[in-house]
């Protein structure tokens, strides 16, 4: 996710609300039930999310993510230790971890100075267990009535996995969309978008596992005299010729072409392309760089490739195919450039 500042205040904003009207329906239920204690405790709740409210507008993302797990922890305490086990309010406190941990995670993305957030989730389970056994052994001052601790049960309930399924779904998607950033990048070349050698490995791999790499070629292109070009124009120039090509190339349907490296690219071929026609289409190929006309700052002029066929042979490695490739294209380039030389 691109998780910016504005986003996060946003976030952090819209949970201070949510909290605010949480305790604004909590002070009731207790004023009702007259547990004053708790009413006192909530009224100062109410002020401190309406405070938080600012405090995620400011930004103050590190005392907004403390003060927020502390006063929940203080709130499930008392309010257990004063009504018992029986309201569910415990179950905010499982809520809150993945919730505290989402908002270290948002703190490090934005590289904010955070405070590690695991303390205090230990200093949850701790008053988790603590309001327990403290409810065990002395028991508790306020009984709620019956219909009030099984709708708060229900509540509690309902937002606690609500809190939970939603974070921990953000989360999925945040892995999700990273690892395939991640395998894009690793797989494509930044300057032409073109796989890369990477991507060309593994699809050999693949190929070669599921359907066999009977009937297959592949071809290798280097561009002549390239140096020639960024010494005259420029290495700008040079990465603006490579893109060129690269658009040229990879519009090329049935057939991948890889960057290998430099001013070199690899053609695999479709299955079973038999090499009359894969001659055909490369030499094709070679004639319509041939005929473009490059322009670049004021300057025009005409780049011609060079490359090598190799069809695959039986219990030949991949090593192998490509350096026969490599092979036929040095030949290429010992008689003459602008050619294509296969089989
Ligand atoms: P030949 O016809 O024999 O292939 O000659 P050449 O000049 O193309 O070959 P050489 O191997 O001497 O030079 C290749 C040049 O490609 C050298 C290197 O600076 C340039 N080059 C490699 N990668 C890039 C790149 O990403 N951008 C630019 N601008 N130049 C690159
Ligand atoms: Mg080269
Ligand atoms: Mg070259």
């Amino acid at each position: 996710m691109n998780m910016n500042h504005k986003l996060a205040k946003i976030m952090g904003m819209a949970t201070a609300i949510s909290f605010l009207l949480v305790h604004i329906f909590i002070i009731n239920v207790f004023m009702q039930c007259h547990v004053t204690p708790m009413v006192y405790f909530n009224v100062f709740s109410i002020s401190f999310y309406a405070f938080m409210i600012f405090v995620a507008y400011k930004e103050w993302f590190r005392l907004f993510a403390v003060g927020v797990y502390m006063e929940v922890i203080l709130h499930m305490t008392l309010a257990v230790c004063f009504t018992g086990w029986d309201n569910g309010f415990q179950a905010t406190m499982l809520g809150m971890n993945v919730l505290a941990l989402y908002a270290e995670y948002v703190g490090r993305t934005l590289k904010l100075k955070h405070t590690p957030m695991l303390p205090f989730c230990i200093w949850g389970m701790l008053s988790y267990v603590f309001s327990y056994v403290f409810v065990y052994y002395n028991g508790y001052e306020y009984e709620m009535p019956a219909k009030a601790s099984f709708w708060l049960t229900i509540i509690w309930a309902v937002i606690t996995f609500a809190i939970t399924l939603t974070v921990l779904e953000i989360f999925v998607w945040i892995v999700n969309s990273s690892e395939d950033k991640l395998e894009y990048q690793m797989s494509h070349d930044k300057l032409t978008g073109l796989p890369n050698r990477y991507f060309f490995s593994n699809y050999v791999k693949e190929i070669k596992k599921d359907n066999g790499l009977r009937n297959r070629w592949i071809a290798i292109s280097d561009i002549d005299d390239f140096k020639n070009i960024n010494d005259s124009f420029g290495h700008n120039c040079g990465d603006y010729v490579l893109s060129t090509i690269s658009d040229l190339f990879s519009q090329q349907d049935d057939v991948l072409c890889c960057r290998w490296g430099g001013e070199e690219f690899i053609f695999v071929s479709p299955y079973r392309a038999d090499n009359d026609w894969g001659y055909m289409y490369l030499d094709k190929l070679r004639k319509e760089v041939e005929n473009y006309e490059f322009s670049y700052n004021g300057n025009r002029f005409h780049v011609t490739i060079t490359m090598g066929m190799a069809k695959y042979e039986e219990g030949m490695t991949t090593d192998n195919w490509i350096s026969t490739a490599d092979k036929k294209l040095y030949e290429g380039k010992q008689t003459g450039k602008n050619k294509v030389v296969g089989e």
